[in-house]
């Protein structure tokens, strides 16, 4: 049976903590092993692309990242291919570090299963270089672009207590029913337009 961990929401002390390192020890404890199980688990249920451990209420550098073919399975071609959005298998990043950011950004709206509910346009690097260990504490590096360089950046954040909310553009701030209804099919360009931002 898939085990569901408890995801905390925004006001929880621990999405706000930095979490600490863990050792190549530690990550061979099946204690620890399971905590990445479940939390594999729990991002399938949500369903959510990444999940990270202080969601969870642990203040350890963990998370976990999968982006499926099936989770965009209703969005169109173009969308996808303006947001750079291609499926990402299942990884495991333990006491991740970006070494490279490119000086380029892209903006897109942005959720997160501890804003339940919210979206904002948030502005991130299109490309970032990391250097992790897996769930092995074999240390990797992956050079990542589009919405997976997305997906490192916010799930990474979430490691130093950070959220995406902390760099949004916060006149874009909207419920996800609201979005839908009056954002998804625009342009960023003009939804910046219609909230009176300046052009991006
Ligand atoms: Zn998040």
């Amino acid at each position: 049976m898939p085990v569901r961990l408890k995801i905390v929401q925004a006001g929880e002390p621990a999405l706000r903590q930095a979490s600490r390192p863990l050792t190549p020890t530690e990550i061979a404890l099946p204690s620890v092993q399971q905590v990445i199980e479940h939390m594999r688990d729990t991002m399938r249920d949500a369903p959510g692309v990444g999940l990270a451990a202080p969601q969870v209420g642990l203040g350890i550098q963990l998370a976990v990242i999968e982006d499926r073919a099936e989770y965009t399975a209703g969005v169109s071609a173009e969308v996808l291919a303006e947001r750079e959005r291609l499926p990402v298998p299942f990884m495991v990043l333990i006491n991740p570090k970006i070494v490279e950011y490119s000086k380029e950004t892209v903006e897109f709206f942005e959720g997160c299963l501890s804003v339940a509910g919210f979206s904002a346009l948030v502005k991130r690097s299109r490309r970032v270089m990391v250097e992790y260990l897996d769930e092995n504490a074999h240390p990797c590096k992956v050079e990542a672009s589009g919405w997976f360089a997305r997906i490192l950046q916010h799930e990474i954040d979430h490691l130093h207590g950070k959220l995406y909310i902390d760099h949004m553009e916060t006149r874009s701030f909207t419920s996800n029913e609201n979005l839908v209804r009056h954002w998804k099919s625009s342009s960023i360009q003009a939804v910046r337009e219609a909230l009176g931002l300046p052009a991006a």
